[in-house]
């Protein structure tokens, strides 16, 4: 059986991730430290002889003892007010925790995909974005801590690549949505959703003409598999080209929740992208790959996933504990 280690396991898409590879026959090594993960992402696979899970926060040297296929990184905050509240950690992960799990892979002659980001492109002033648009990033603004570690990741990444021979793969990643993202976590869906849900008013930012191009979880999943599986080691963008402004996306969310809440605006934040959408054309080429699922048929999914949710969770702050499961 092959192995594979994915940090930030517990989190809304290392937790998608682990139980692809666990359904493709892998004994999975998952990670986190819990600071935005969710532990319950990951409940139903404790049970499970092939997943292991350690406590560990991947900015600090990491041991995995055994052997590695394979390293996923996907350890890091990605919400903008996450990152804004722990900036320094944010910097940390993408960048010295790159640089260990570069390392592990090296002695471990494992493969390792990075989890790089839309974000690279900051406000992009091409439209849509291509893998070859070097990006329009403040690297002092509040979102720089967030791109900045990302392109010190990809440029680090290559630097094992070239150098060390290591095979690598570099996913960008565009705005993604599902099960699982948390209800709290500051991001537009989840925002509109939980404001719906509790009976609130939609805060659009801005005037809502900025855009977003939103792509399902499990798309998502299927095409960083096919880039794993790949032996492309340059960036590859992976997301929904389906583009909408904010405000219609608001509007979609009134549709679908049949909230009878308005829609009231609020300022901008400082850096916001005004647009974005990814241009998929190598992913096309490369890979085979292009999502499948709609917008309407996700969120249908995602706002069912949300209305599941207890009371309690719908408008909880803090985890459960459940440190027994975790081995320190
Ligand atoms: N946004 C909004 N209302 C909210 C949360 C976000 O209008 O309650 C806007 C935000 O300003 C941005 C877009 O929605 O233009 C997407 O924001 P998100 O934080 O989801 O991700 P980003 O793509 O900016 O990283």
């Amino acid at each position: 059986m092959k192995r594979v280690l994915i940090t930030g396991a517990a989190g809304f898409l290392g937790s998608h991730l682990c139980d692809r590879f666990i359904e493709e026959g892998y004994r999975v090594v998952g990670m986190d430290n819990l600071i935005t993960g969710n532990i319950e992402n990951l409940e139903h696979l404790f049970p499970l002889e092939e997943f292991e899970f350690y406590n560990h926060d991947v900015s600090n040297h990491v041991h995995v003892s055994g052997d590695l296929d394979y390293i996923l990184h996907f350890a890091s905050p990605a919400s903008p007010i996450d990152y804004l509240k722990i900036p320094i950690q944010t910097l940390k992960v993408s960048s010295l925790g790159t640089h260990n799990l570069l390392g592990l892979a090296k002695a471990k002659s494992a493969k390792i995909l990075v989890a790089s980001t839309s974000e690279v492109y900051g406000d992009p002033l091409v439209h849509p974005q291509s893998e070859d648009y070097w990006g329009n990033v403040n690297p002092i603004g509040p979102r720089g801590v967030y791109d900045e570690a990302k392109r010190f990741q990809e440029a680090i990444t290559m630097a094992y690549h070239n150098f060390h021979k290591l095979e690598v793969a570099i996913v960008r990643i565009f705005n993604t949505y599902g099960p699982r993202m948390r209800l709290n976590d500051g991001r537009v869906l989840p925002a509109f959703i939980g404001q719906a849900l509790r009976g609130e008013d939609l805060t659009v930012f801005g005037d809502g003409s900025q855009t977003r191009s939103f792509c399902y979880v499990v798309d998502l999943v299927e095409g960083i598999y096919r880039l794993l599986m790949s032996d492309y080691a340059q960036p590859v963008n992976i997301g929904n080209p389906d583009e909408i402004t904010i405000l219609e996306f608001a509007e979609e969310i009134i549709k679908l929740t049949g909230t009878q809440q308005k829609i009231t605006f609020k300022d901008l934040p400082k850096d916001d992208p005004m647009q974005r959408q990814p241009d998929i054309t190598k992913a096309r080429e490369l890979l085979g790959w292009e999502p499948k699922v709609s917008r309407a048929e996700g969120l249908k999914i995602t706002y069912e996933y949300f209305k599941s949710l207890s009371e309690k969770a719908l408008y909880k702050k803090e985890h459960n504990d459940f440190s027994k499961y975790i081995r320190k």
